[in-house]
């Protein structure tokens, strides 16, 4: 009898904590999913103001010949340009971080889709004298979700060029490994030192801030990258030197 009351005394105990727990953690989901919607809201606000001080400043750009003018006008154009990218880039975080987005998962040919990808940051190697090899074999079939692949692609090839060096080289690579896509982004550029490699991956780490801002980083890139592996399901590697370079692998499984 003794034992039958203090075995109910103890479960309704445990009971109370596990409602407490569960609460607490509800609670805190909402937190989340309010901040979530306040960065969304705040964002879909900011776009088009943002879209038409920049429509402004490139008409004024076009119609100015004064070279000083001109001057304080592409400044602001960069930083109108600047702020556009973060907004963006909040958006597709916010959505990827809510728990909604779906995958679309289909076959394509991988070395088409990376050839996009340069076809979309063509301008910035060749500001900065980077050449890239693109060595995906032209039969290799890729099963994955393209868009967010895409956008995977866009931001470790945009790292890549980003933080290389003036005449650099960039890589892509793909191979299977039995039911395991592997697709590697390789540079010869400045390198993260090993302390900060477990961070890089959190939104708004920078190695060197200013670095970042000036090469128009959100700081962002890799947060997303992160949510695209984990999306399908995946892990990411970085293999890096400082002052030789750095590789990042990613690991996708196959489902089919
Ligand atoms: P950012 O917009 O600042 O580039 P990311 O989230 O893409 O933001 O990257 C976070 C940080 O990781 C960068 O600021 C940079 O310091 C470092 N980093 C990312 N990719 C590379 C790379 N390929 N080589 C050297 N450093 C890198």
């Amino acid at each position: 009898q003794y034992l039958e009351r203090f075995y109910r005394v103890v479960s309704k105990r445990i009971g109370e904590m596990l409602v407490c727990e569960v609460s607490d953690v509800s609670s805190v989901r909402k937190y989340e999913q309010s901040k979530r919607e306040f960065v969304d809201n705040a964002s879909h606000e900011l776009k088009t103001p943002i879209s038409v001080l920049r429509g402004i400043v490139e008409t004024l750009l076009e119609e100015e010949e004064d070279q000083r003018k001109r001057h304080f006008l592409e400044k602001a154009l960069r930083r109108v340009e600047q702020m556009q990218n973060l907004v963006e880039d909040l958006l597709t975080l916010t959505k990827l971080e809510s728990g909604r987005e779906r995958l679309n998962l289909s076959e394509f040919k991988l070395r088409e889709l990376v050839e996009e990808v340069y076809d979309s940051l063509e301008q910035e190697f060749v500001k900065k004298e980077v050449s890239f090899e693109n060595l995906v074999s032209e039969d290799f079939k890729m099963f994955a979700d393209r868009q967010k692949l895409f956008l995977l692609l866009r931001n470790l090839m945009d790292n890549a060029v980003k933080y290389n060096k003036r005449g650099g080289k960039v890589w892509v690579r793909a191979k299977k490994e039995g039911n395991k896509q592997i697709l590697e982004v390789e540079d010869t550029g400045i390198g993260i030192p090993p302390e900060h490699v477990p961070f890089i991956f959190e939104r708004f780490y920078r190695v060197d801030k200013g670095r970042s801002r000036e090469m128009g980083g959100t700081g962002l890139g890799l947060s997303i990258v992160k949510h695209i592996v984990f999306l399908h399901g995946g892990e990411i590697m970085v293999h890096s030197e400082p002052g030789e370079g750095s590789r990042f692998s990613i690991v996708i499984p196959m489902y089919n």
